[in-house]
C-alpha cells in the first residue's frame, strides 16, 4: 500500500519505518527541514533501539523516503497518517494547532480519494474537526479514521511490530477494509469501533496506567511508614490476573511526553462536559508529590541542600530513550539548583536534550557515572538505566565525599547495598535503609 506519514517524531518515524518493513511504500513528511535532511542522510534524529538499522534497510530497498513536500506525499499515497505532536497548552488542554494545520494542508492538496488517519493522541471530537477542516477546503472524496498509537519509547520498534492491539475507529467500510489489510500483518487483535470511542480508548488507557503508577507509589509511601517492602507487595499483587504485574513499580513517578499531558487533557475533556474527574486529578497530584520525595529525603539528611554537591544519575524520563519531556529529573534538578546545591549530572544518552531544557552554571555535565559521583555529598538515581545496576558500589561509595544514596528507582538489592557501606534510601523499602 502507499502510505504517507506526516510528522517524523517518535511516533511518525517509527510507524513509517515499520509500515515499510512490512512491505508498504512509505513517504514520511516533516516540516522541519533539518530533520528531513538528517533522515535523508541516513541519520536518525532520536534514540530508539533498532530503529536506525530498519530505517537504513528499508530506505535502501526503495520502500521508504523522507520529504518536506507534503503535497507530493499526499498525491502519492492512499492512506495518510497524521502523527504530529499534541503538546499541553498552559491550561492542560491538548494543543491541536499542529493537527489542524496538517488537516488544512491535506484539504489543500487532495486530488483523489484518500483515507486520513489520526495517529496523534487527540481529544474526543478532533477527528470530526479534521473532517470539517478538509471539507471546508476540498470537494474531493475522503474518509477519516482514528487509529491511536500505543507504542512505548525505548521499545517503540518492537511495540509497533508486535502491538497488543490496533484500534481502528471509523464510520467508513472502505476505510475499515483498507486499515485491516494494512495492520493485519502486525496483529490479529483489531478493535473496530466508532471514532469517538477510539479517541477515548487512548486517553482511558494512559489514564489507567498512570493510575496504577500513582497507586503503587502511594502504597510505597505507606510501606515506608509501616515497615513493609513495596516490591514484595507489588509482586504479591501482580500474580493476581485481575491486577497484573506491569506498571506496579514504585519510584519517583511517571514523566515523558504522554502520561503527564494525556492525564491533564482527559481532566480537561471531562471538565468541558461538566464532569469532575476526581480520581485522575489525585493521580496527577500524587505523581507530582512523588518526585519531591527525593528532595524531602535529602533535606531530612542534610537539613538544607544549599552548598551540597549532589550527583544525579539519569536524566531521561525512563531508560532506553533520549526523551526528557516532563522527566522527574527536571523538577528535581531545578529545585536543587534553585536551593543552592551544585549538581553533577550523568545520563548515557539524554544529556544533550536535557541541556536544551535547563543549562545553568551550577550543573556540571559528566560523561561518566563515576566522575559524576566523585566528591559528591549524595547520589540520586533518577532513571533505571541498566548500566547503573552493574556498578561496583563499594568503589562508588569510596570515591564520594559522603556515601549517601537516594535510589529513586529501587535499582539495587539488599545484598548489593549491605556490602557497599552506603547510607541508602530507596522507595517503599524501609528495611534496606
Ligand atoms: P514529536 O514531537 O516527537 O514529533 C512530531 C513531529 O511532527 C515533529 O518532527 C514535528 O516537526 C512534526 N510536525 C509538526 N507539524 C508538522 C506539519 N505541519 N507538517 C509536518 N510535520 C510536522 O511527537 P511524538 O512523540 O512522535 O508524538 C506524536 C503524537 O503521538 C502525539 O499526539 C503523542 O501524544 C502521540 N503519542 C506519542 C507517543 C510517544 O511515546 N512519544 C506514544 C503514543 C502516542
Amino acid at each position: 500500500m502507499n502510505i504517507a506519514v506526516i510528522g517524523t517524531g517518535y511516533v511518525g518515524l517509527v510507524s513509517g519505518v515499520c509500515f515499510s518493513e512490512i512491505g508498504n511504500r512509505v513517504i514520511c513528511v516533516d516540516n522541519n527541514q533539518d530533520k528531513v535532511d538528517m533522515l535523508n542522510a541516513g541519520e536518525v534524529p532520536i534514540y530508539e533501539p533498532g530503529l536506525k538499522e530498519l530505517m537504513v534497510a528499508n530506505k535502501r530497498a526503495g520502500r521508504l523516503s523522507f520529504t518536506s513536500d507534503i503535497a507530493e506525499a499526499i498525491r502519492e499515497s492512499d492512506i495518510i497518517f497524521i502523527a504530529v505532536g499534541t503538546p499541553s497548552l498552559p491550561n492542560g488542554d491538548a494543543n491541536l494547532g499542529y493537527v489542524e494545520q496538517v488537516a488544512i494542508e491535506i484539504g489543500t492538496h487532495l486530488e483523489s480519494y484518500k483515507i486520513v488517519v489520526t495517529k496523534s493522541t487527540v481529544p474526543v471530537g478532533t477527528n470530526d474537526r479534521v473532517r470539517e477542516l478538509i471539507q471546508s477546503i476540498s470537494t474531493q472524496p475522503f474518509d477519516v479514521a482514528s487509529v491511536p498509537e500505543f507504542l512505548r519509547e525505548g521499545s517503540a520498534v518492537k511495540d509497533t511490530l508486535n502491538p497488543d492491539r490496533i484500534v481502528i475507529g471509523t464510520d467508513s467500510e472502505r476505510a475499515i477494509k483498507a486499515l485491516k489489510k494494512l495492520h493485519r500483518p502486525l496483529t490479529e487483535n483489531l478493535i473496530i469501533t466508532d471514532i469517538r470511542s477510539a479517541e477515548m480508548i487512548k486517553y482511558a488507557s494512559n489514564a489507567f496506567l498512570a493510575t496504577k503508577i500513582s497507586f503503587i507509589n502511594e502504597i510505597s509511601n505507606i510501606c515506608e511508614k509501616v515497615g513493609a517492602d513495596v516490591t514484595r507487595v507489588a509482586e504479591g499483587m501482580g500474580y493476581d490476573k485481575r491486577i497484573g504485574s506491569s506498571f506496579l513499580k514504585a519510584g519517583i513517578g511517571y514523566g515523558g511526553s504522554c502520561f503527564p499531558k494525556d492525564t491533564q487533557a482527559l481532566i480537561q475533556i471531562a471538565g468541558k462536559v461538566d464532569y469532575d474527574f476526581r480520581l485522575l486529578k489525585s493521580v496527577v497530584q500524587v505523581n507530582q508529590d512523588q518526585r519531591f520525595n527525593v528532595i524531602r529525603k535529602l533535606e531530612e539528611i542534610f537539613g538544607t541542600v544549599s552548598g551540597r554537591t549532589i550527583a544525579v544519575w539519569g536524566l531521561a524520563f525512563k531508560p532506553d530513550t533520549d526523551d526528557v519531556r516532563d522527566a522527574p529529573a527536571i523538577d528535581i534538578i531545578r529545585y536543587l539548583t534553585e536551593a543552592g546545591a551544585v549538581v553533577k549530572a550523568y545520563d548515557p544518552i539524554a544529556t544533550a536534550n536535557f541541556r536544551k531544557e535547563m543549562d545553568v552554571a551550577s550543573i556540571a555535565w559528566e560523561d561518566n557515572p563515576l566522575k559524576a559521583a566523585k566528591g559528591a555529598d549524595a547520589l540520586c538515581v533518577l532513571t533505571e538505566w541498566k548500566e547503573f545496576s552493574q556498578m561496583n558500589l563499594m568503589e562508588l561509595a569510596s570515591m564520594m565525599n559522603e556515601a549517601i544514596m537516594i535510589d529513586g528507582r529501587n535499582v539495587y538489592n539488599k545484598e548489593q547495598i549491605h556490602a557497599s557501606g552506603f547510607q541508602y534510601y530507596s522507595v517503599g523499602r524501609p528495611g534496606l535503609n
